[in-house]
């Protein structure tokens, strides 16, 4: 079983490229964003904990999302591999998934500058039901607010507003850097250009999957 693991700034195209893989090689993506949205979505007790953590742009705590991802790799769908999206992004995460067995692991950290990265999330819009991502400007949905994918409400999610991005670029740098230094020590990790068009960050993507 192989894992991937997509590393970036907020921005950075991590769960578009997630998603791309997810489509075309069948990997199961695992975003701890997508997994805590929707736990405060249902109000569960794990969202209530992970809530105001999440809308000032700062982590949730370790001990939260090492179960939550602990108990979704228990699950049997992973087939040959999945991809991770914004899991591990401190170190003491590294080494809960390092703990986690598979046959190899690739990690690939989506390099982008952070005024193009703040500009595609003061523009994104993502469904509030299946995730799935758009931007006002360049990928708006087919119908204004309505998901294409699931019909769910396509909104502005209530962490890209300017002053949670800020936060969350700021604990990006001070947590998640050497999250990624780690990674490149255990020789497991390539970096690409994530600017311009998601099509073509793709394509440099996938030759370095298969
Ligand atoms: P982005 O990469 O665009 O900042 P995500 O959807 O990956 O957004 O994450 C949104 C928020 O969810 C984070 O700002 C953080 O509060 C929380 N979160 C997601 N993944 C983790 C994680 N691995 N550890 C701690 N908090 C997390
Ligand atoms: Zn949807």
């Amino acid at each position: 079983m192989m894992r991937l693991i997509l590393f970036g700034a907020p921005g950075s195209g991590k769960g578009t490229m997630g998603d791309f893989i997810q489509r075309d090689f069948l990997f199961p993506k695992i975003s701890t964003g997508d997994i805590l949205r929707s736990a405060v979505q249902q109000d569960s007790a794990e969202g209530g904990q992970a809530r105001s953590f999440m809308e000032s742009g700062g982590l949730v705590p370790d001990e939260l999302v090492i179960e939550m991802v602990r108990q979704r790799l228990s699950r049997s769908d992973l087939g040959t591999g999945y991809v991770m999206d914004g899991y591990p992004r401190t170190l003491t995460q590294a080494e809960a998934l390092s703990r986690i067995a598979c046959e190899s692991e690739k990690a690939i950290f989506i390099e982008v500058s952070e005024a193009e990265a703040v500009e595609r999330l003061l523009s994104r819009l993502t469904c509030n039901n299946c995730g799935a991502i758009y931007n006002r400007l360049t990928k708006p949905p087919k119908r204004d607010g309505v998901c294409d994918v699931c019909r769910g409400r396509v909104e502005r999610r209530a962490d890209d507003n300017e002053e949670a991005v800020r936060q969350r670029f700021r604990v990006y740098a001070e947590r998640t850097m050497p999250v990624i230094d780690y990674y490149d020590r255990k020789r497991v990790l390539a970096r690409i250009d994530g600017g311009g068009p998601a099509a073509r960050v793709y394509e440099t993507l996938k030759g370095l999957i298969a």
